[in-house]
């Protein structure tokens, strides 16, 4: 929350620049308008988010599992090639036999997998030298698994899509990344599910289920309105609407709404696509916005085409969801979105 308030007030004011909306070119190249509003389906923080700011351990292997399970189950009914990305620190934790199930549990069907680092950095606090081996170690236990089906991982995120807040340290790891096979991976709807994530897993150790109720209910309602304004957004600075990709993290909250968050895209007309079919599109050429926030990229495309954009008027989750977790576990919000998301 103070990430994305921080970031509205910066673009209101270094945005002073009319709108230039996209050129003749893009609309033209733009497959979407004729065949409806696409989506790739991006799931982080495999082989499990537990929703607390703790290490994983052996005791959150049969849920990771479930929830993983659950996921999938649902991807593959809907035909959506989803792309998961994995923390290898996580693995370490949680075990390398359940680490490693899970992993091909993605793999095997036909998901792809990807590198989220080995410990979930904050890019901003590395040199360029750890960032590279955060890179290296992260991508362990993914290319042992994926080699078995001759694949290699393509798509590299990095945590809080921070990509370097300096221009000399986000060339250097871009290059770094580029000579390693890799792609940055994007993503332009962030619905807040970390921080829905965190209550619901207070919830669930409390035994409250008619809170959790209400957090799966107001979680599904602030997904649609975060789906709706990141459309407006993209549409307002590119012209057309490009492919959007889609930000969860790897929780129970989320295996528990699948359906339902499947259903809001559905509804709306969204056809699913992968993440390589949606970075096919001309949005996602633009060059990248050097900064030390991690905005979503409807924000950078503003930003590197001049459109002024008014980030305050973005839906913010209710505060109830921030005073539950205040009151039935420890940190606010701060603490909550730099220790999971
Ligand atoms: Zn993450």
């Amino acid at each position: 929350m103070l990430i994305r308030w921080f970031f509205a007030a910066v673009f209101l004011i270094i945005l002073a620049k009319a709108a230039d909306p996209a050129s003749a070119k893009d609309m033209t190249d733009m497959a979407a308008s004729s065949t409806g509003p696409l989506v790739a389906f991006t799931v982080d923080d495999l082989p499990f988010a537990s929703g607390s700011a703790m290490p994983l351990t052996k005791d959150d292997a049969a849920t990771a599992r479930g929830v993983n399970r659950q996921l999938l189950q649902a991807f593959a009914r809907h035909k959506i090639p989803a792309t998961g990305f994995v923390n290898e620190q996580r693995i370490e934790q949680i075990g390398q036999p359940t680490g490693l199930a899970i992993l091909a549990a993605w793999i095997k069907p036909g998901f792809d997998l990807g590198n989220h680092l080995y410990s979930h950095p904050d890019v901003n606090m590395l040199t360029i030298e750890s960032a590279e081996m955060e890179i290296i170690r992260g991508e362990a236990s993914i290319a042992a698994v994926m080699a078995r089906g001759s694949r290699r991982p393509e798509y590299l995120r990095f945590p809080f899509s921070h990509t370097g807040e300096t221009k000399e340290k986000h060339d250097a790891i871009a290059a770094f990344m580029a000579a390693r096979g890799y792609r940055l991976a994007p993503c332009t709807i962030d619905n807040s599910d970390y921080d829905f994530a965190r209550a619901y897993r207070l919830a669930l150790d409390r035994g409250d289920r008619a809170t959790l109720a209400k957090i799966r209910a107001t979680y599904l309602a602030f997904t649609g309105s975060a789906l709706d304004w990141y459309t407006g957004l993209n549409s307002r600075v590119l012209g057309y609407e490009p492919p959007h990709i889609m930000l969860l993290h790897d929780s129970v909250l989320n295996a528990d709404t699948i359906e339902a968050t499947i259903a809001l895209f559905t509804q709306r007309g969204y056809r699913f696509i992968s993440l390589g079919q949606a970075l096919s599109d001309p949005a996602y050429a633009t060059p990248e916005t050097i900064t030390k926030y991690g905005p979503m990229w409807g924000y950078r495309w503003a930003r590197e085409r001049h459109v002024a954009i008014d980030g305050s008027a973005e839906p913010e989750p209710p505060g109830w969801i921030y005073d539950y977790i205040k009151n039935n576990g420890e940190g606010g919000p701060g603490i909550v979105e730099h220790s999971i998301r």
